[in-house]
Protein backbone atom coordinates (compact mmCIF):
# COMPACT_ATOMS: atom_id res chain seq x y z
CA UNK A 1 0.00 0.00 0.00
CA UNK A 2 1.12 3.81 -0.39
CA UNK A 3 3.01 4.72 2.41
CA UNK A 4 4.80 7.56 4.13
CA UNK A 5 8.29 6.08 4.56
CA UNK A 6 11.53 7.51 6.21
CA UNK A 7 14.38 5.24 3.70
CA UNK A 8 17.13 6.55 6.45
CA UNK A 9 17.71 9.97 7.95
CA UNK A 10 16.73 13.07 5.57
CA UNK A 11 14.91 10.79 2.84
CA UNK A 12 11.47 10.11 2.62
CA UNK A 13 9.33 8.74 0.13
CA UNK A 14 5.34 8.34 -0.55
CA UNK A 15 5.50 5.35 -2.10
CA UNK A 16 3.99 1.45 -2.34
CA UNK A 17 4.89 -0.02 0.64
CA UNK A 18 4.29 -4.15 1.21
CA UNK A 19 3.20 -4.61 4.74
CA UNK A 20 2.06 -8.02 5.83
CA UNK A 21 -0.35 -8.17 8.70
CA UNK A 22 -3.51 -10.19 9.20
CA UNK A 23 -6.78 -9.15 10.81
CA UNK A 24 -6.86 -11.24 13.84
CA UNK A 25 -10.01 -12.32 16.08
CA UNK A 26 -9.65 -8.96 18.71
CA UNK A 27 -8.19 -7.04 15.74
CA UNK A 28 -10.12 -3.96 14.06
CA UNK A 29 -9.21 -2.66 10.48
CA UNK A 30 -9.31 1.13 9.83
CA UNK A 31 -8.92 3.29 7.38
CA UNK A 32 -6.81 6.96 7.97
CA UNK A 33 -8.57 9.76 7.79
CA UNK A 34 -6.41 12.02 9.91
CA UNK A 35 -2.80 12.21 10.94
CA UNK A 36 -1.07 14.84 13.06
CA UNK A 37 2.69 15.14 12.46
CA UNK A 38 4.71 14.75 16.08
CA UNK A 39 7.73 16.34 17.04
CA UNK A 40 9.48 12.96 17.18
CA UNK A 41 8.27 11.63 13.63
CA UNK A 42 10.37 14.81 12.41
CA UNK A 43 13.04 13.83 14.50
CA UNK A 44 13.48 10.51 13.33
CA UNK A 45 13.49 12.34 9.83
CA UNK A 46 15.83 15.18 10.73
CA UNK A 47 18.26 12.73 12.93
CA UNK A 48 17.12 9.23 11.82
CA UNK A 49 17.31 8.33 15.85
CA UNK A 50 15.89 9.41 19.03
CA UNK A 51 18.11 8.01 22.32
CA UNK A 52 18.28 3.99 21.37
CA UNK A 53 15.95 3.80 18.76
CA UNK A 54 17.75 4.15 15.68
CA UNK A 55 16.10 4.09 12.01
CA UNK A 56 18.03 0.90 10.32
CA UNK A 57 15.07 -0.10 8.38
CA UNK A 58 12.54 1.75 5.91
CA UNK A 59 9.85 2.90 8.40
CA UNK A 60 6.34 4.55 7.94
CA UNK A 61 6.04 7.19 10.08
CA UNK A 62 3.06 8.10 11.92
CA UNK A 63 1.54 8.23 15.55
CA UNK A 64 -1.13 10.49 16.17
CA UNK A 65 -4.35 9.37 14.08
CA UNK A 66 -7.99 8.39 13.70
CA UNK A 67 -10.12 6.99 11.34
CA UNK A 68 -12.60 4.44 10.28
CA UNK A 69 -13.76 1.17 10.86
CA UNK A 70 -14.03 -1.32 7.76
CA UNK A 71 -13.78 -4.55 9.10
CA UNK A 72 -13.55 -6.25 12.51
CA UNK A 73 -12.42 -9.67 13.99
CA UNK A 74 -15.14 -12.20 14.67
CA UNK A 75 -14.24 -11.86 18.74
CA UNK A 76 -14.69 -7.80 18.13
CA UNK A 77 -17.51 -6.67 20.66
CA UNK A 78 -17.02 -2.70 21.15
CA UNK A 79 -16.41 -1.57 17.46
CA UNK A 80 -18.34 -1.87 14.91
CA UNK A 81 -18.01 -0.80 10.83
CA UNK A 82 -18.27 2.54 10.07
CA UNK A 83 -17.17 4.02 13.99
CA UNK A 84 -15.06 6.67 13.91
CA UNK A 85 -12.24 5.64 16.31
CA UNK A 86 -9.01 6.95 17.73
CA UNK A 87 -5.53 4.76 18.38
CA UNK A 88 -3.16 4.38 21.77
CA UNK A 89 0.15 3.78 19.23
CA UNK A 90 1.60 1.91 21.71
CA UNK A 91 0.41 -1.75 21.97
CA UNK A 92 2.56 -3.59 25.39
CA UNK A 93 3.53 -7.42 25.70
CA UNK A 94 0.00 -8.67 27.31
CA UNK A 95 2.54 -11.00 30.07
CA UNK A 96 5.05 -7.83 30.79
CA UNK A 97 5.39 -7.10 34.21
CA UNK A 98 4.58 -3.86 34.09
CA UNK A 99 1.31 -3.90 32.37
CA UNK A 100 0.63 -6.21 35.16
CA UNK A 101 1.46 -3.21 37.80
CA UNK A 102 -0.95 -0.90 35.14
CA UNK A 103 2.15 0.65 33.92
CA UNK A 104 2.31 -0.72 30.01
CA UNK A 105 3.29 2.55 28.58
CA UNK A 106 6.78 1.19 30.34
CA UNK A 107 6.94 -1.98 29.31
CA UNK A 108 9.98 -2.26 27.46
CA UNK A 109 8.72 -4.24 24.69
CA UNK A 110 5.76 -2.31 23.70
CA UNK A 111 5.54 -1.83 20.10
CA UNK A 112 4.77 1.38 19.59
CA UNK A 113 3.60 3.15 15.86
CA UNK A 114 7.00 5.04 14.05
CA UNK A 115 9.32 4.22 16.48
CA UNK A 116 11.70 2.03 15.69
CA UNK A 117 11.72 -1.23 14.40
CA UNK A 118 7.93 -0.63 14.27
CA UNK A 119 6.06 0.97 11.53
CA UNK A 120 3.70 4.31 11.77
CA UNK A 121 -0.06 5.01 10.36
CA UNK A 122 0.47 7.45 7.66
CA UNK A 123 -0.66 5.06 5.11
CA UNK A 124 -4.67 4.22 4.09
CA UNK A 125 -5.19 1.76 6.39
CA UNK A 126 -3.89 -0.19 9.98
CA UNK A 127 -4.69 -2.73 11.65
CA UNK A 128 -5.08 -2.64 15.67
CA UNK A 129 -6.16 -4.38 18.56
CA UNK A 130 -9.81 -3.64 19.44
CA UNK A 131 -8.21 -2.63 23.41
CA UNK A 132 -6.23 0.08 22.32
CA UNK A 133 -8.79 1.78 19.56
CA UNK A 134 -11.48 4.27 20.89
CA UNK A 135 -14.68 5.17 19.52
CA UNK A 136 -14.92 9.00 19.52
CA UNK A 137 -17.72 10.69 21.43
CA UNK A 138 -20.39 12.47 20.11
CA UNK A 139 -19.20 15.66 19.14
CA UNK A 140 -15.96 15.11 18.62
CA UNK A 141 -14.15 15.43 14.77
CA UNK A 142 -11.94 13.47 13.56
CA UNK A 143 -9.14 16.34 13.85
CA UNK A 144 -9.29 16.07 18.00
CA UNK A 145 -9.41 12.16 17.71
CA UNK A 146 -5.92 13.00 16.34
CA UNK A 147 -5.33 14.76 19.15
CA UNK A 148 -5.63 12.56 21.91
CA UNK A 149 -2.50 11.69 21.50
CA UNK A 150 -0.53 14.46 22.30
CA UNK A 151 -3.40 15.49 24.87
CA UNK A 152 -2.85 11.88 26.67
CA UNK A 153 0.75 13.04 27.69
CA UNK A 154 -0.65 16.34 28.92
CA UNK A 155 -3.21 14.41 30.84
CA UNK A 156 -0.47 12.18 32.09
CA UNK A 157 1.29 14.70 33.19
CA UNK A 158 -1.55 16.27 35.22
CA UNK A 159 -2.67 13.35 36.75
CA UNK A 160 0.86 12.59 38.24
CA UNK A 161 1.37 16.09 39.30
CA UNK A 162 -1.32 15.30 41.72
CA UNK A 163 -3.32 18.56 41.37
CA UNK A 164 -5.36 19.79 43.83
CA UNK A 165 -8.53 22.79 43.29
CA UNK A 166 -7.06 26.11 43.05
CA UNK A 167 -2.99 25.49 42.25
CA UNK A 168 -1.14 27.70 40.03
CA UNK A 169 1.00 25.70 37.85
CA UNK A 170 4.00 27.01 35.29
CA UNK A 171 4.60 25.27 31.78
CA UNK A 172 8.32 25.45 31.00
CA UNK A 173 7.36 25.59 26.61
CA UNK A 174 4.22 26.73 24.73
CA UNK A 175 4.98 23.84 22.11
CA UNK A 176 1.88 21.71 21.63
CA UNK A 177 3.07 19.08 24.59
CA UNK A 178 2.82 22.65 26.86
CA UNK A 179 -0.11 23.21 25.38
CA UNK A 180 -1.76 20.22 26.05
CA UNK A 181 -0.38 20.03 29.46
CA UNK A 182 -1.73 23.56 30.26
CA UNK A 183 -5.07 22.78 28.73
CA UNK A 184 -4.95 19.52 31.13
CA UNK A 185 -4.06 21.30 34.02
CA UNK A 186 -6.75 23.65 33.84
CA UNK A 187 -9.45 20.78 33.78
CA UNK A 188 -7.59 19.30 36.67
CA UNK A 189 -8.28 21.85 38.55
CA UNK A 190 -5.86 24.37 38.48
CA UNK A 191 -6.86 28.15 39.27
CA UNK A 192 -3.98 29.18 36.77
CA UNK A 193 -1.69 28.65 34.29
CA UNK A 194 1.66 30.47 33.54
CA UNK A 195 3.35 29.32 30.44
CA UNK A 196 6.92 30.52 29.09
CA UNK A 197 8.43 30.36 25.06
CA UNK A 198 10.75 32.94 23.20
CA UNK A 199 8.39 32.47 20.67
CA UNK A 200 5.77 35.04 20.55
CA UNK A 201 3.03 33.75 17.88
CA UNK A 202 3.24 30.47 20.19
CA UNK A 203 2.40 32.45 23.23
CA UNK A 204 -0.63 34.00 21.29
CA UNK A 205 -2.47 30.94 20.94
CA UNK A 206 -1.56 30.23 24.34
CA UNK A 207 -3.02 33.50 25.54
CA UNK A 208 -6.05 32.30 23.40
CA UNK A 209 -6.71 29.61 25.92
CA UNK A 210 -9.03 30.61 28.95
CA UNK A 211 -6.59 30.12 32.28
CA UNK A 212 -3.17 30.68 30.29
CA UNK A 213 -1.44 33.61 31.20
CA UNK A 214 1.88 33.55 28.64
CA UNK A 215 4.92 34.83 29.36
CA UNK A 216 7.79 35.56 26.63
CA UNK A 217 10.83 34.83 28.76
CA UNK A 218 12.59 37.35 26.24
CA UNK A 219 11.75 40.46 27.00
CA UNK A 220 9.39 39.28 30.10
CA UNK A 221 10.84 38.81 34.13
CA UNK A 222 9.25 35.35 34.83
CA UNK A 223 10.73 36.01 38.56
CA UNK A 224 8.27 39.00 39.12
CA UNK A 225 5.37 37.62 36.86
CA UNK A 226 5.12 34.66 39.64
CA UNK A 227 5.86 36.63 42.50
CA UNK A 228 2.48 38.84 41.95
CA UNK A 229 0.85 35.67 40.86
CA UNK A 230 1.65 33.53 43.69
CA UNK A 231 1.71 35.89 46.89
CA UNK A 232 5.99 35.69 46.59
CA UNK A 233 5.62 31.95 47.19
CA UNK A 234 5.78 30.21 44.09
CA UNK A 235 4.08 27.78 41.44
CA UNK A 236 2.69 24.67 42.68
CA UNK A 237 3.77 22.74 40.18
CA UNK A 238 6.53 22.85 37.42
CA UNK A 239 5.67 21.18 33.77
CA UNK A 240 8.88 21.08 32.16
CA UNK A 241 7.75 20.64 28.18
CA UNK A 242 10.71 22.13 26.66
CA UNK A 243 12.97 19.64 26.81
CA UNK A 244 15.72 22.55 27.20
CA UNK A 245 18.93 21.46 28.96
CA UNK A 246 19.08 24.94 30.82
CA UNK A 247 15.63 25.02 31.64
CA UNK A 248 15.65 21.66 32.74
CA UNK A 249 18.25 22.21 34.90
CA UNK A 250 16.52 24.96 36.81
CA UNK A 251 13.13 23.81 37.42
CA UNK A 252 12.71 24.24 40.89
CA UNK A 253 13.97 28.23 40.72
CA UNK A 254 9.98 29.35 40.49
CA UNK A 255 8.58 26.64 42.60
CA UNK A 256 7.46 27.43 46.17
CA UNK A 257 8.48 24.79 48.86
CA UNK A 258 6.95 21.31 49.18
CA UNK A 259 6.08 22.03 45.67
CA UNK A 260 5.97 19.41 42.38
CA UNK A 261 8.19 19.10 39.29
CA UNK A 262 6.95 16.96 36.36
CA UNK A 263 9.54 16.57 33.94
CA UNK A 264 7.85 15.97 30.01
CA UNK A 265 10.19 17.17 27.99
CA UNK A 266 13.11 14.79 27.11
CA UNK A 267 16.36 16.95 26.72
CA UNK A 268 18.78 15.39 24.13
CA UNK A 269 22.05 16.36 26.27
CA UNK A 270 22.57 15.21 29.76
CA UNK A 271 21.16 17.54 32.44
CA UNK A 272 23.20 18.55 35.78
CA UNK A 273 20.92 20.42 38.05
CA UNK A 274 20.94 22.12 41.62
CA UNK A 275 20.04 18.93 43.95
CA UNK A 276 20.52 21.09 46.82
CA UNK A 277 17.81 23.57 45.41
CA UNK A 278 15.17 21.02 45.01
CA UNK A 279 16.06 19.33 48.71
CA UNK A 280 16.25 22.59 50.58
CA UNK A 281 12.48 22.75 48.79
CA UNK A 282 11.54 19.25 49.21
CA UNK A 283 10.59 19.20 46.19
CA UNK A 284 8.73 16.16 44.59
CA UNK A 285 10.53 15.42 41.11
CA UNK A 286 8.07 13.30 38.73
CA UNK A 287 8.41 12.32 35.23
CA UNK A 288 6.13 10.48 32.48
CA UNK A 289 6.66 9.03 29.58
CA UNK A 290 3.48 8.75 27.18
CA UNK A 291 0.47 7.63 28.95
CA UNK A 292 -1.52 4.83 30.63
CA UNK A 293 -5.34 4.41 30.97
CA UNK A 294 -5.99 8.00 29.78
CA UNK A 295 -7.52 7.78 26.07
CA UNK A 296 -11.20 7.33 27.54
CA UNK A 297 -10.98 10.23 29.62
CA UNK A 298 -9.27 12.68 27.04
CA UNK A 299 -12.45 11.67 24.67
CA UNK A 300 -14.57 12.43 27.50
CA UNK A 301 -13.04 15.29 28.79
CA UNK A 302 -12.82 16.74 24.48
CA UNK A 303 -17.08 15.55 24.34
CA UNK A 304 -17.63 17.80 27.72
CA UNK A 305 -16.19 20.55 26.35
CA UNK A 306 -13.44 21.26 28.61
CA UNK A 307 -10.58 20.58 26.76
CA UNK A 308 -10.79 22.45 23.38
CA UNK A 309 -7.77 21.16 21.18
CA UNK A 310 -8.88 22.94 17.80
CA UNK A 311 -6.93 26.46 18.17
CA UNK A 312 -3.37 23.72 18.29
CA UNK A 313 -4.12 22.61 15.05
CA UNK A 314 -2.59 25.19 12.86
CA UNK A 315 -1.62 23.69 9.30
CA UNK A 316 -3.17 21.39 7.01
CA UNK A 317 -1.74 19.23 4.35
CA UNK A 318 -2.90 16.51 1.98
CA UNK A 319 -1.57 12.58 2.29
CA UNK A 320 -0.65 13.27 -1.66
CA UNK A 321 1.44 16.41 0.16
CA UNK A 322 3.55 14.31 3.34
CA UNK A 323 6.64 15.31 1.99
CA UNK A 324 6.23 18.38 2.00
CA UNK A 325 4.14 18.86 5.22
CA UNK A 326 7.52 16.99 6.45
CA UNK A 327 9.58 19.93 5.02
CA UNK A 328 7.41 22.40 6.83
CA UNK A 329 7.65 20.45 10.14
CA UNK A 330 11.27 20.74 10.06
CA UNK A 331 11.07 24.14 9.65
CA UNK A 332 8.12 25.01 11.36
CA UNK A 333 7.09 28.64 11.46
CA UNK A 334 6.51 30.17 14.90
CA UNK A 335 2.86 30.30 15.13
CA UNK A 336 2.73 27.00 14.16
CA UNK A 337 1.53 24.10 16.88
CA UNK A 338 0.05 20.96 15.00
CA UNK A 339 0.24 20.31 12.03
CA UNK A 340 -2.98 17.89 10.20
CA UNK A 341 -2.31 15.27 7.44
CA UNK A 342 -5.43 14.90 5.65
CA UNK A 343 -5.52 11.40 4.56
CA UNK A 344 -8.63 11.47 1.58
CA UNK A 345 -6.24 14.47 -0.25
ZN1 LIG B 1 3.06 12.26 19.39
Amino acid sequence: MLALVLERKNELNLRDFPIDEKLGPNDVRIRMRTVGICGSDVHYYTHGYIGKFVVKAPMILGHEGAGEIIEIGSEVKSLKIGDLVCMEPGVPNPHSPELMIGRYNLDPEISFWATPPFHGCLRPEVIHPEQFTFKLPEGVSLAEGAMVEPVAVGMMAATRAGIKPGDIALVFGAGPIGLVTAMSALAGGCSKVIITDIQQPKLEIAGTIPGVFPVNTVNEDLTSVIAKATRGRGVDIVFECSGNEKVAAAVVTHLRPGGTVVHIGIPLENVSWDLAAAIVKEARIESVFRYAHVYPKALDLMSSGKLNVKPLITHHFGFSESIAAFDFAKNMPPNGIKIHIDMDK
